[in-house]
């Protein structure tokens, strides 16, 4: 058996007649032509869902699937270790799918109190579906069973959890889900496929936003549910058709060319991240770094018995902490762009207000933070830009012309 690296290098690789080629060309199409109406497929809620046996197995409306898709969602599923993956055209849209799939009205969702906010405003919108939602400390273990209820239908987990990176005990939550007939569900961008094995440690669907570390390089939006169960397969797979969350053969094809090279990006990241926090972590004027690899960080130790390695976003708090200081030390930056999202090959800070969504549970990291997606720059440049940000926007700084202010705009 290759090792995951082997098998994403040759991920691209795609049959065509008697050769293959090593990147699948986009069949952009959405019309099928049968050579006759006895091999035409009859289109039944079943025929959706037929496992795929060959590329061409579910080509028979491009809406549906066409041979990027299915090579794709092959791919994906075989990297997060189980049978098979659904696409959509974001991670967004493969929460939304999950959730519609799985719950009724009169259902309970728990959802940690960590998850990203645009996965937080969906669950608050989920409520005026009839639909009962409220959230969990992130270091909830066993104990995640005092914040089940008897409609309790499904858990939703993010770990590491966004902004400030608190890893969930998910391997003790799944086994008191499991107990109680509960649906385990994963957000898993954090880890690209690569840090953690979902199905190994209990999930029953694992969420990817493909948009991140998959295929963030190729500048495309995506996303994936990820299931072990054929009968969950079905139920994901239907509702994403019905739903139209058709995705683009061609996004597909752009997304099945930068694949190949995730597992060499991850690890020159997890490198250089090392490197960034090792230059920094020892400056007076950070009051904190957020990354699970540190001893301070909200589940290190599950971390550690879990992950295989972590990816190169961290947070930081700095000192004095106002948003004038924030302000111009974020506008101090040379190297690091800023921006939302992260994955791409850019440097990018974004800056957020810790505790500014949680409703469970508070990170001691009050008022504004910056969180840095370390790209894949050289390192050095990294450090030395948040080094020399950090100096010119101090108020004590002597990196400053006499009479040169740093400008800032009042908020
Ligand atoms: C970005 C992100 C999402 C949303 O993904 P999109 O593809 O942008 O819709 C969901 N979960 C996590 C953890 C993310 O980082």
């Amino acid at each position: 058996m290759t090792t995951k690296q082997t098998r994403l290098a040759q991920s691209g690789l795609f049959p065509t007649g008697k050769v293959s080629v090593t990147n699948p060309p986009a069949f952009v199409t959405t019309t099928v032509v049968f050579p006759n109406a006895d091999v035409l497929p009859t289109v039944t809620r079943e025929s959706l869902v037929r496992s795929s046996g060959g590329l061409y197995e579910n080509f028979y409306y491009g809406g549906v699937d066409t041979p990027n898709t299915v090579a794709l969602a092959r791919m994906i599923a075989e990297i997060e270790g189980s049978s098979s993956a659904v696409l959509t055209p974001s991670g967004q849209a493969a929460i939304v799918a999950t959730a519609s799939a799985l719950l009724r009205p009169g259902d309970h969702v728990t959802v940690v109190d960590t998850v990203t906010y645009t996965t937080r405003w969906y669950f608050e919108r989920l409520r005026n579906s009839g639909i009962f939602v409220d959230y969990y400390p992130p270091d909830a273990n066993e104990s995640i069973s005092d914040y089940f209820r008897d409609n309790t239908r499904l858990v939703f987990m993010e770990s590491p959890g966004s902004f400030t990176f608190e890893v969930q005990d998910v391997p003790a939550i799944c086994r008191e889900a499991a107990g109680r007939g509960v649906t385990t569900v994963l957000d898993n961008t954090w880890s690209a496929s690569m840090l953690f094995d979902p199905f190994q440690h209990g999930v029953d669907v694992s969420i990817i936003s493909l948009t991140k570390y998959h295929a963030a390089v190729a500048g495309v939006s995506l996303g994936a549910v990820v299931l072990g169960d054929p009968e969950l397969h079905e139920r994901i797979k239907t509702e994403v058709a019905i739903l139209g969350m058709h995705v683009s053969p061609d996004v597909c094809a752009r997304a099945s060319v930068v694949l190949p090279t995730l597992s060499l990006r991850i690890s020159h990241q997890e490198k250089a991240i090392q490197n960034v926090l090792a230059r920094i972590q020892s400056r007076h004027d950070i009051k904190r770094l957020y990354h699970p690899s540190l001893g301070t960080c909200v589940g290190h130790a599950i971390w550690r018995r879990d992950f295989r390695g972590a990816n190169s976003l961290f947070s930081m708090q700095i000192e004095p902490n106002d948003s004038k200081r924030m302000r111009a030390f974020v506008n101090a930056f040379k190297t690091i762009k800023i921006g939302y999202g992260w994955g791409g090959p850019t440097s990018l800070a974004t800056a957020f207000q810790a505790n500014e969504w949680r409703t469970a549970s508070y990170t001691d990291a009050n008022g504004l933070c910056l969180r840095i997606y370390v790209g894949c720059e050289d390192p050095g440049d990294v450090a030395d830009d948040i080094e020399q940000a950090l100096d010119a926007s101090a108020p004590w700084s002597n990196h400053r012309q006499a009479g040169e202010d740093v400008v800032v705009r009042e908020q």
